[in-house]
């Protein structure tokens, strides 16, 4: 009997697989031809100064509005397009869409998301130069986020991309910092200007799970290193409150603003200041 029932799991198994390889396999087909039918929109994510309350950056955020299964996650449709190299071309209609929304934004920088797959090609940071050039953006207004992840394979090549870019004026930050490998001994041979405390530890603030030794270490790394930082996902006053006190002064999450279309973010950079 438990036999059969053993059997009877794997059969379910099994097709829940085929299903969710069917399922991939056609999100990425809709993906594709997402880029060509507008169906991809860039949001932004206002960062704030923690002093001021004023804007001083923004976060480039990847929308996808499916016709049939509504908006879907980049959390989710990020890695599909990774697996098939998609990403490439997407991340350049990002770029491209960027320096258009933000060229005549008066603030200090906008930041937008590369993968892995994008930091390891040989001709990722000569594309996008051409790209910059190209719509006129500045490109000490460009800031790239990577996470350490990226550096496990062709790190040779990654951190060749981001010497180039750098060299351009381009800033580099790493994102979901504190969660990749071997951060700490890392990071000297790593091209970076800003580290990015991921939302882990700053959701624990001040709660069981407290990530604020994290943090507070995080700080004094980023202080000997001369790295500037950004905290992300500050969602509570307690939260912000804490890392404007260890001198935090770039803070990022729901309790500020969330993610919004780019006709919202023009108002929100027109009010200037967060809401209190
Ligand atoms: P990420 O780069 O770490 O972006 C921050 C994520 O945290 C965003 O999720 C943002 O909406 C969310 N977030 C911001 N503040 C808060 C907060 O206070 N609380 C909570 N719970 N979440 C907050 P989103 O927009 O769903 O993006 C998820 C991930 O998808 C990004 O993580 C990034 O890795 C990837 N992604 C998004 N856009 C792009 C893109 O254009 N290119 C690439 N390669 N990846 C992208
Ligand atoms: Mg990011
Ligand atoms: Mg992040
Ligand atoms: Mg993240």
């Amino acid at each position: 009997e438990a036999k059969a029932a053993g059997k009877g799991r794997f059969v379910f198994f099994a097709e829940s697989m085929d299903a969710t390889i069917r399922h991939r396999k056609q999100i990425e087909t809709d993906l594709r031809a997402a880029l060509r039918t507008g169906e991809l929109e860039v949001y932004y994510q206002p960062l704030y100064s923690s002093d001021e309350g004023c804007i001083t950056g923004a976060e480039a955020l990847l929308r996808w509005h499916h016709p049939e299964q509504g908006m879907i996650s980049p959390a989710l449709f990020v890695p599909i397009a990774e697996q098939s190299g998609l990403i490439v071309k997407i991340g350049e209609w990002v770029l491209e869409q960027v320096c258009r929304d933000a060229r005549t934004w008066a603030i200090g920088s906008v930041s937008v998301n590369v993968s892995a797959v994008q930091l390891r090609r040989p001709d990722f940071a000569d594309r996008a130069l051409m790209i910059l050039e190209r719509n006129g953006f500045p490109a000490e207004r460009l800031e790239i986020e990577v996470t350490e992840t990226s550096f496990i394979e062709n790190a040779a090549g990654c951190e060749d991309n981001l010497a180039r870019l750098r060299a351009s004026g381009v800033k580099v930050a790493l994102d979901d910092f504190g969660t990749g490998y071997s951060s700490f001994s890392h990071l000297r041979a790593l091209s970076v200007d800003r580290l990015k405390i991921d939302r882990s530890f700053v959701s624990g603030i001040g709660s069981a799970k407290d990530g604020s030794p994290i943090i507070s270490a995080i700080m004094e790394l980023a202080r000997a290193s001369g790295l500037k930082v950004t905290a992300e996902g500050v969602e509570t006053i307690e939260q912000r409150r804490f890392l404007a006190g260890i001198g935090c002064n770039s803070l990022q999450g729901f309790l500020m603003a969330m993610p919004m279309p780019i006709g919202e973010m023009n108002e929100a950079l027109r009010r200037g200041v967060q809401p209190a």
